[in-house]
């Protein structure tokens, strides 16, 4: 796995997305390879990158070197969950797929 995002169905791609450089986060609940791609959620003074979505069943954050859109699909390693990530009042989410 290079990312968590699974597969860029999301938006028609007529902007190109932004890409980020992701830098070690010391999340340890992933092999350090993977690091990078998760963060804890800090709380109501957190906020989510444009290359970022929250895992509604871990509550772990999930970082992709792109910007994630509407439509794509991502994978959270610490619970194993295949999520889709959609818009909800402007913000995306992510929804649990299975
Ligand atoms: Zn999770």
């Amino acid at each position: 796995m290079n990312d968590p995002l699974e597969s860029q169905r999301g938006g028609t791609e007529k902007r190109p997305r932004q890409v980020f450089e992701l830098d070690e986060t010391g999340f340890n609940e992933v092999p350090p390879r993977y690091r990078r791609f998760y963060r804890r959620w800090k709380g109501t003074a957190d906020s989510l990158a444009p290359n970022e979505v929250k895992c509604p069943v871990c509550k772990v954050v999930i970082r992709s070197r792109v910007e994630l859109r509407a439509g794509d699909r991502v994978y959270c390693m610490p619970c194993m969950s295949r999520l889709e990530v959609i818009e909800e009042n402007g913000e995306l989410v992510a929804k649990v797929l299975y």
